[in-house]
């Protein structure tokens, strides 16, 4: 006998027939003799639903952040995952296993105050556990806890999968499998690519990678808790029939593990290709060359909490002037550029310029740190295609490369063969 933690994302629960399937997924792991909890996310499309109802609304005059209250817009979109909690709940019942549907703030799952981003600080599994060992499944809502002000509190896009494996360590579970739409962890987004491979088992740390370079498969939060407690996590299928063979393999189920790098036999030098949309570039023309520009620039950024991801400075030719050029998620491009504007003078800089619509591609595997050339080779494939490259940033295990968005899918093609990745 062993502990389950089992999470299903929007897809999987997308209407009543798949949380009935859902149902039977979780009927297999407690025939088994498992104990079992459930962490489920909202019904496909109805966290966006409620987004953009968010959005809707009007806000005070002269606010000017996104949403006109973040504790408001948690409220909003927690009710998604509640919603599941309890139709699965249900569903669980009508086939004769016990199951109750447990709120984040009931548990509790204590976060940081941070509304619409807050992370999760400590939960109180005891209750659960209790049950559990009387049979009892917990069905969780995902994505959501209780803030320090006494308040639901979600925790980002694709929260659940952070939820999961924060519960999985929790509960000191065996085992989190996060079920999704895919059948595992892929050598690049199969919708892009069809010959891209799944893989048996990845890296923490290319994990971690992939999923902070776009791969939308796991949370980056959900990987780096697996990661610090361990937490022995599988990306499986939901779409599979429950009760086909080896779906219930309690050593080797079908999918990807993320696990420990000298868990992985054959290691190559290059894992997976990701790519993340929606990246906007801004450049300042003739900055001075100075100590404390960079601070100057960064600092206002950062205090408005816009992200700056890929940042390249150029030397300057005469010691006085030089250009700066950085990319920002295209939704914060707007903000970045007031705010930019407001800090002009102190700064000192000639123009602004600003473009949006662009797309990091990523190149990933921990053999980078003993191969030389991997870099080159991107460079000289993109070339071949007449793909332009705007900006370049490096780790040890990654090399980033931005590009026109009308690019991206030939760029991740091309680069996700290139490597070797495809399909025989
Ligand atoms: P869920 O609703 O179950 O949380 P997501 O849509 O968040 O599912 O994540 C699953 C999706 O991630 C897949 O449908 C796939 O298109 C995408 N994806 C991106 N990169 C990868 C990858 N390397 N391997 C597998 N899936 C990936
Ligand atoms: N429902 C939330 C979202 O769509 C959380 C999740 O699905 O993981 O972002
Ligand atoms: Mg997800």
């Amino acid at each position: 006998m062993a502990r389950i933690v089992m999470k299903f994302g929007g897809t999987s629960v997308a209407d009543i027939a798949r949380i009935h399937n859902v149902a039977r997924h979780v009927k297999r792991e407690v025939d088994a003799g498992h104990e079992v909890a459930v962490v489920v996310s909202a019904m496909a499309g109805k966290t966006n639903e409620l987004v953009s109802w968010a959005r809707e609304m009007p806000r005070a005059a002269g606010d000017n952040s996104p949403f006109f209250d973040a504790r408001e817009y948690d409220t909003i979109l927690a009710s998604g995952e509640q919603v599941t909690s309890g139709l699965l709940a249900i569903a669980l019942q009508s086939i004769g296993v016990d199951a109750r549907s447990w709120q984040g703030w009931q548990i509790p799952i204590r976060t940081s105050n941070a509304h619409g981003a807050a992370r999760i600080l400590e939960i109180d599994g005891s209750e659960i556990v209790r049950r559990m060992g009387l049979g009892q499944v917990a069905v969780v809502t995902g994505f959501q806890g209780l803030a320090p002000d006494n308040r639901v509190a979600t925790l980002g896009r694709g929260g659940s999968d952070t939820s999961a494996v924060a519960v999985a360590a929790a509960l000191k579970a065996d085992r989190c499998d996060i079920y999704t739409d895919v059948d595992g962890v892929y050598t690049t987004d199969p919708r892009i690519e069809p010959k891209a491979r799944r893989l048996s088992r990845i890296s923490f740390e290319e994990m971690l990678e992939l999923a902070s370079q776009g791969a939308k498969v796991l949370q980056v939060r959900s990987v780096e808790l697996a990661m610090v407690h361990g937490v022995r996590t599988f990306v499986r299928s939901s779409f599979e029939d429950p009760d086909a063979p080896g779906m219930g393999d309690f050593d080797n189920p079908p999918g990807t593990l993320i696990c420990d790098e000298d868990e992985i036999v054959e290691q190559q030098v290059v894992t997976g290709i990701a790519y993340a949309k929606d990246e906007a570039q801004i450049s300042l023309r003739r900055v001075a060359d100075r100590p404390g520009v960079s601070a100057g620039i960064f600092g206002p950024l950062a205090e408005a909490n816009i992200n700056v991801d890929m940042i390249v400075q150029n030397v300057s030719e005469d010691g006085s002037k030089t250009d700066m050029t950085f990319t920002v998620p295209t939704g914060d491009l707007e903000k970045a550029v007031s705010v930019l504007e407001n800090v002009k003078d102190s700064i000192g800089f000639d123009a602004i310029q600003s473009e949006a619509g662009l797309v990091k591609v990523s190149v990933i595997g921990i053999g980078m740190r003993s191969h030389a050339g991997v870099a080159a080779t991107a460079f000289k494939a993109l070339a071949e295609k007449g793909i332009n490259i705007r900006a370049i940033t490096t780790s040890e295990i990654k090399i980033s490369i931005l590009i026109d968005g009308a690019y991206a899918e030939l760029a991740v093609r091309t680069l996700h063969s290139v490597y070797g990745l495809d399909k025989q």
